[in-house]
């Protein structure tokens, strides 16, 4: 498969809620069947992603998503009738491909689906260690630290997931608030600060006489744009 069949598209998160927000929006392209690969190092954001995917998803006890630890695998149910199962699996803790068969993924030739992924989605940490089996219909998605807060994430939409990461779109230009540098929407109401505390606080800075201007200031700088 030549890259230009496999879309990708990055972002930059700025703490944990950002790459929860980018589960969430994951979630928003979602259906039955589907596998989402998690490939990134130990406190990456994986699970803080398998987080947001739940909330978008909306599934039960959303609030509990952790590394499955003791278990190779935790299900969540769908809150409503209809909805889809998230199936979340830790495959750091798999001994081998065959470990993911013996849970029913991949299915049989009778059964290409395989009983695990019907009604559901599943989600896969440390994917790499299985990529082989994950089969060609997969959201890979990698993430890899930047600093102790920001985190790069890419996605590749292989197999039927090439036009969903299409329709994402370009990534928005990410903007760092002035203030405490975190990322900010463009289309944010404190734009381009984060929050109204970090708007107060540069107001604060210009009538502390904290910053500098170069020249006076004159009416146009006044007039709103
Ligand atoms: P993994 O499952 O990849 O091992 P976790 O999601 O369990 O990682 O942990 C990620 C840790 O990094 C959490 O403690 C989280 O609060 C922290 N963190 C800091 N910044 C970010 C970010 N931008 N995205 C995700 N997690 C972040
Ligand atoms: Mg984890």
């Amino acid at each position: 498969m030549t890259p230009r069949t496999q879309p990708t598209w990055t972002t930059t998160t700025q703490g944990p809620e950002e790459t929860m927000a980018l589960g969430e929006k994951c979630a928003a392209l979602v259906s039955d069947g589907d596998v989402i690969a998690l490939d990134g190092d130990l406190g990456a954001g994986k699970t803080q992603l398998v987080r947001g995917l739940a909330r978008g998803m909306a599934v039960a006890n959303r609030g509990s998503v952790a590394s499955p630890t003791f278990v190779l695998m935790h299900e969540y149910q769908p809150s409503k009738p209809g909805g889809l199962v998230l199936v979340h699996i830790d495959a750091y803790r798999l001994h081998s491909a065959d470990d993911l068969e013996s849970m029913g993924f991949p299915g049989s030739a009778v059964d290409p689906l395989g009983e695990l992924r019907r009604g559901a989605v599943v989600v896969v940490e440390w994917a790499r260690k299985v990529e082989p089996i994950l089969g060609e219909n997969v959201l890979w998605v990698e993430i890899t630290h930047q600093g102790p807060t920001t985190r790069r994430i890419t996605l590749t939409g292989r197999g039927d997931w090439a036009d969903r990461v299409r329709s994402m779109g370009t990534p928005a230009p990410s903007t760092r608030c002035p203030i405490c540098k975190a990322g900010v929407e463009t289309a944010s109401q404190f734009f381009p600060f984060c929050s109204s505390r970090c708007k107060r606080v540069d107001l604060g800075r210009w009538l502390g006489g904290s910053y500098k201007i170069s020249r006076p200031i004159d009416q146009s700088d006044l007039e709103e744009t």
